[in-house]
């Protein structure tokens, strides 16, 4: 099968969380199954190009309408971790791509433009997908402009598949961003297509997406579940209960020739579930680096996004409970938001002398795959999380996660104490409520068994690594689904 995604990111080139992996994991496990794969992306300025192999301009004529004008757009051909990408570079005065960030204002502008950039570049570059995939709200409007513009230009053959990677993003926009792409607003601004259900005269893009898409998938089956039923839709349920049929929940996986403690690169000493007392040497290497004292403490740590959706007010509360409470205390992370920024870095100077705790902020692929091999705990109390990368790879370095029942985390993790399993399958700990005393009492319960009852606790980092996270049931559970909807 001929499988285009047109995506935002693509790890290890362009990467901000968890779409980046998904993106290129599950490009290669396509490929791996033997499916011809590729991946359109912006040509950002930003992109990390020592990542990317034999880039090469391939084609240099590429005009893409822009409202009533035409913008020229180069593109370019690489490999990123062995995926086949194309860039697309466009020269105008807009520097659409060229901003120092993946993200920033005037997004909607910006990926409208990808979006058509990328559909205008498949039919002049002749290419004929069986299945084009794409990914969050900055690609929801490629199903549309396939289906009203596309398909009458000739391309009548591809079918789409749109995953939902977090619908607290939507592209919520004003209605001339359909002129911009050269839709036609008094046709798809209507509640059934494009017409934002909570805010008048929005157009929403991820809407357009779940609407035009032939089969929609969200990140866990979850997290599916509470978009569809609770307030976490955020203004989908409905339009999503509408088209239910066409849609499900898959679980992420995760990259194991990327995440795996026996041939991480940037890991201290390779380990396996035979090998797991040299998981220590990496915990004993994460403190050199960090200037930790040795002792005999567990190691707490949080690598990721220090977005409100993570929970930062209970990891702010984590740090000193847990110098309090004989851990040590390890955060890799950045956030979004200038103030919540602040208010990590007045934390990490109240602690900057304490030999007992680092935080790291800002963002640092390396440094991230020694945290996850040398920690004994990873936080992830996010209030909401559509599958969450970070417990998975806690999971593969036997790191036990402590996280909040909800999204992915729920259909992953499973609770020391109280999960309905037996004691082989249960692999960390779990907490309900949202809120400072839910998180305290799975922490003092991790914290507890570490100190207390360190067999049962290898135990439980032994059954985290037997799972298997890759994306070898994923992969193939999005084959069914290409095929599902060739077929139909
Ligand atoms: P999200 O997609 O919401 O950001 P996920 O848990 O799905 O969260 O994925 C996060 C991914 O990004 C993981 O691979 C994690 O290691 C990585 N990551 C997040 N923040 C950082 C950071 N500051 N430095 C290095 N890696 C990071």
């Amino acid at each position: 099968m001929f499988i285009v995604m047109i995506a935002t990111e693509c790890a290890p080139a362009a990467k901000v969380g968890g779409l980046g992996d998904v993106v290129s994991g599950l490009a290669r496990e396509l490929a791996i199954r033997g499916h011809a794969v590729e991946v359109i992306l912006p040509k950002y300025d930003c992109l990390r190009y020592d990542r990317i192999h034999g880039l090469t301009k391939c084609y240099s004529d590429l005009w893409v309408p822009y409202y009533d004008q035409w913008i020229h757009c180069d593109v370019y051909f690489g490999f990123v971790d062995g995926a086949r990408c194309f860039f697309i570079d466009s020269h105008s005065h807009h520097n659409f791509f060229n901003r120092g960030r993946f993200y920033c204002d005037h997004d909607g502008e910006r990926f409208t433009f990808f979006c058509r950039a990328a559909l205008e570049f498949m039919l002049k570059a002749n290419k004929h997908p069986e299945v084009i995939h794409c990914h969050d709200w900055q690609t929801g409007l490629a199903p549309v402009l396939l289906y009203e513009i596309y398909q009458r230009l000739g391309m009548t053959h591809p079918r789409v598949c749109y995953t939902l990677h977090n619908v607290a993003h939507q592209g919520r926009q004003g209605e001339q961003i359909l002129r911009q792409g050269g839709l036609n607003p008094g046709a798809l601004m209507k509640p059934d297509r494009l017409l934002d259900d909570r805010y008048p005269g929005c157009a929403n893009l991820m809407k357009g997406g779940v609407v035009y898409s032939n089969f929609v998938t969200t990140v866990s089956p979850t997290y599916g579940q509470e978009i569809r039923n609770t307030h976490l839709g955020m203004g989908l349920q409905r339009i999503l209960n509408v088209h239910h049929q066409k849609f499900g929940g898959v679980i992420n996986g995760i990259d194991y020739n990327v995440w795996n403690p026996e041939m991480d690169p940037h890991i201290a000493r390779r380990y396996s579930l035979g090998t797991l007392r040299d998981k220590y040497a990496n915990k004993q290497a994460l403190r050199e680096r960090l200037w930790l004292r040795d002792g005999f403490k567990p190691l707490v740590a949080f690598v990721g996004r220090l977005d409100y959706q993570k929970g930062v007010n209970l990891i702010f509360d984590a740090v000193p409970y847990c110098l309090d409470h004989g851990c040590q205390f390890v955060l890799l992370g950045s956030s979004p938001h200038g103030h919540v920024n602040e208010a990590f870095w007045r934390l990490k100077l109240r602690f900057n002398d304490h030999p007992d705790c680092h935080l790291e902020i800002g963002y640092h692929e390396e440094l991230a795959h020694l945290i996850y091999a040398g920690a004994d705990l990873l936080l992830v109390p996010s209030e909401y999380e559509p599958c969450g990368l970070a417990q998975l790879i806690g999971l593969k370095y036997g790191t036990v996660p402590v996280v909040r029942n909800t999204g992915g985390l729920a259909d992953t993790v499973f609770d020391a104490d109280y999960a309905h399993k037996p004691y082989h399958e249960r692999n960390g700990y779990v907490f309900n409520d949202y809120n400072w005393t839910g998180l305290e009492s799975a922490l003092r319960r991790a914290i507890g068994l570490w100190y207390c009852y360190p067999n049962y606790f290898s135990e439980l980092m032994a059954n985290g690594m037997r799972y298997d996270w890759s994306w070898n049931h994923s992969g193939r559970d999005y084959v069914n689904i290409y095929n599902y909807i060739k077929a139909h």
